[in-house]
């Protein structure tokens, strides 16, 4: 690990795809950094050239020790998968649609169980459109029980909203909000709010995080809710800011 302060314009990373059969796209992305002419720097990890070459424009003088902190980065004895989060959290990558060979007979892609398959797949997108849409516009879960929605059969059940769809959109935004939080600035400000539920008079706490970026972009993002029991002391809302 030498060159730790080689500044971000004499590095590049090189790209190259692994000589297997069916390479992952992510290789497309991630490569080892080098140093100009053709001299590596770190052979351990790959990183992702999308954001560093976002990061080498914003800031060519920027050395090579800092770009580690401020990139994606994999140990390349690592899978792809957090490559490939990465990817679609950081930049919206998705992984290209091949074109799947198959050996079904013509005939039965015309047959009842073809017809389940869609039926089924359509039963999922609509369980997670569902789900974003109470997420987004604070709806609850009931809305699919309702008379009208409820008779039609693709729409997913309440049970099925959540958790299962609930958990997949939170962990997408999880990971997404952890990369988005990895490349913002150093020292945000956290505030928190609390407030009574109206129904069952129980107490929330949440808590915000606020940054301005290198544009003066002011963003703002909800880091976590929970219940807050407790009286609401400056020491009982302390330890739980230290918390999170
Ligand atoms: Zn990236």
């Amino acid at each position: 690990m030498t060159n730790i302060y080689c500044a971000s314009k004499n590095l590049f990373i090189k790209i190259n795809i692994p000589n297997v059969p069916k390479p992952s796209f992510v290789w497309n992305y991630f490569g080892y950094l080098y140093k100009k002419p053709n001299e590596s720097v770190d052979n351990e990890h790959v990183y992702c050239k999308i954001c560093f070459d976002k990061l080498k424009d914003d800031q060519p003088d920027i050395n090579f020790f800092s770009i580690r902190k401020l990139i994606g980065i994999y140990s390349n004895t690592s899978g792809t998968g957090n490559m490939k989060n990465h990817l679609l959290s950081v930049h919206q990558v998705k992984e290209p649609q091949q074109t799947k060979i198959t050996n079904q007979h013509i005939l039965s892609m015309f047959s009842r169980d073809r017809h389940s398959t869609k039926s089924s797949q359509l039963k999922q997108q609509l369980g997670h459109q569902l789900a974003l849409m109470c997420c987004r516009d604070l709806l609850p879960f009931s809305i699919v029980e309702n008379e009208v929605v409820s008779s039609k059969s693709e729409i997913p059940s309440r049970t099925t909203l959540s958790p299962i769809n609930l958990n997949k959109i939170y962990d997408v935004y999880y990971q997404k909000m952890k990369e988005i939080l990895k490349l913002s600035i150093k020292f945000p400000t956290i505030t928190c709010d609390t407030w009574c539920d109206k129904y069952k008079h129980r107490s929330y706490i949440c808590f915000t995080i606020h940054y301005l970026d290198s544009n003066l972009q002011y963003h703002h993002y909800s880091l976590k809710t929970q219940p807050f029991d407790e009286s609401h002391t400056g020491e009982a809302i302390k330890d739980l800011v230290l918390v999170v």
